[in-house]
């Protein structure tokens, strides 16, 4: 069964067929580095990394690329306000590229705690000027856009598809509504790609004047086209984006190349807190520190932004996570039975073998739903199920060992559970604080035995100057 994704550009689910066989290029709008990254922003972030992982599982590559944007987003996601980088500079008493770099830091950090796979490249803006300023004057010496003192604006009656993305017409984007009017543009609806300002702190010299900067909407079509090519299989962001954001994406892009920018626009849905919206005056913007201060580990979170189907509203409570965290619990468990009655076969072969059917049966259901325009809460159902099935005492034997290897698969997509026990854990402790021992004891051919015993169980053990470790080979 293929996979269906659905694309906010035709309102439909869509088999998802890569351009090169076997390869996926998918570009993932990333965070804006003047904070830390909200509950909200990781829910976005965090559907991508369920997909490329969904992708994976069915055995495509995926080239993923997740941009940082430390330059040119504007308080009101369009042309007015100050650069978010620059007002929080100023707040904090630092420089943006300051602000940038603290925050940058803390985005990836925050990725590897919560388990993300890394992408293939996080590229920055402030990285990719001469990229920008490239695709600038293309679109200029194109007639797609035009410049006046200094600052340079995409036409939008120019991209006759301008608006299909987002369902907008460019009639409707008139003057008082979202986008201010500024008296140099063309059409109220022209965007900015490149902006002059002396008091900008972050600027480049260009042929358009010294003091300029890029508009946040460039800035994507500039790095995807760089690290990804023209064409794309997957553009995900949050819902936000779609208007004007990605809109103003798909018109350069296109403009410039000539090609359909991306096939799939995918975009997640808002993640609400306590049923309402999140927001600095309500106190209820959470990120991961937050989380980890009331004493959750960051896969509770992971599990708790992940568990709905990511087109759905998802709600965040402080009771939804620590039923998360009792799930997850259950997962462990659920991997530490198996492993003992996996175990319990090796020992005893006469063991018969049970509930093959039933592992087979959860497999096909958590795919379908996944498949599903990656339908998590069904998929997790078929968890489920599988679960109360192996505490029945329904699977054994050699069907155990083929719903633990279920298990290892649906958790390489929800990259939470933890297969080593905590006993299991302190046995090799205590059998390798044995062997310390016997070696202080100068019983080599003791501690030689354990080091021996361990090597066939798999667990390989390293005399480090920070003492013994040990790893699985
Ligand atoms: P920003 O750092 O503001 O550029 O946002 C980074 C990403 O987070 C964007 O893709 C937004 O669409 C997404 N985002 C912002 N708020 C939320 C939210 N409450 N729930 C889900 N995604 C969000
Ligand atoms: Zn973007």
């Amino acid at each position: 069964m293929t996979f269906r994704l659905y694309n906010t550009f035709t309102n439909q689910k869509e088999d998802v067929r890569p351009m090169t066989p076997g390869i996926v290029r998918m570009y993932n709008c990333g965070p804006t580095v003047y904070g830390r990254p909200h509950i909200g922003n990781l829910r976005s972030f965090l559907f991508a990394d369920v997909l490329r992982r969904w992708l994976e599982y069915t055995g495509l590559e995926v080239q993923q690329v997740m941009n940082i944007t430390d330059v040119g987003h504007l308080v009101d996601d369009a042309d007015e306000g100050e650069d978010k980088l620059q007002a929080q500079a100023a707040k904090e008493q630092l420089d943006p590229w300051a602000i940038a770099a603290k925050h940058t830091k803390q985005f990836l950090e925050d990725l590897d705690a919560l388990n993300f796979r890394p992408a293939m490249n996080y590229p920055r803006a402030t990285d990719h000027i001469p990229e920008m300023l490239e695709m600038i004057e293309v679109l200029v010496e194109k007639g797609y856009a035009y410049q006046v003192n200094g600052d340079v604006y995409f036409d939008v009656t120019k991209f006759p598809a301008y608006g299909q993305l987002s369902g907008n017409r460019v009639e409707d984007l008139v003057a008082g509504s979202r986008i201010e009017v500024r008296d140099e543009k063309r059409n109220p609806a022209d965007f900015a790609l490149w902006k002059s300002d002396e008091k900008h702190l972050m600027k480049w010299d260009s042929s358009y004047g010294p003091h300029g900067f890029p508009g946040w909407h460039i800035e994507c079509s500039a790095m995807a086209r760089k690290h990804l090519g023209d064409q794309l299989d997957i553009h995900t962001g949050g819902e936000d984006n779609v208007f004007p954001h990605h809109e103003c994406e798909i018109a350069q892009s296109e403009a410039f190349s000539g090609k359909r920018f991306a096939n799939i626009w995918a975009h997640a849905k808002f993640l609400q807190i306590d049923g309402g919206k999140m927001s600095k005056s309500l106190g209820n913007v959470y990120d991961l520190g937050d989380i980890q201060e009331r004493g959750y580990e960051a896969r509770i979170l992971r599990y708790t932004l992940l568990r709905g189907q990511y087109r759905q509203p998802l709600n965040f409570t402080w009771d939804i996570l620590e039923e998360s965290k009792a799930a997850v619990e259950n997962y462990d468990r659920l991997a530490q039975d198996l492993g003992r009655l996996v175990k319990a076969v090796e020992s005893d072969t006469t063991i018969k073998s049970r509930g093959s059917d039933l592992v087979a049966t959860a497999k096909a259901d958590f795919e379908s739903a996944m498949n599903d325009d990656l339908n998590m809460a069904r998929a997790l159902g078929a968890l489920g199920t599988l679960r109360n099935e192996v505490g029945r005492g329904e699977v054994t034997g050699e069907a155990a060992a083929e719903a633990l290897g279920l298990l290892r698969g649906i958790d390489s997509v929800l990259g939470v559970i933890h297969f080593e026990s905590g006993d299991l854990e302190s046995t090799i402790q205590s059998r390798i604080d044995a062997r310390t021992e016997a070696r202080a004891n100068k019983d080599w051919a003791e501690g030689d035995r354990i080091r021996d015993e361990l090597l066939a169980e798999g667990i390989a053990l390293e005399d480090s100057p920070d003492g013994v470790i040990w790893r699985r080979v």
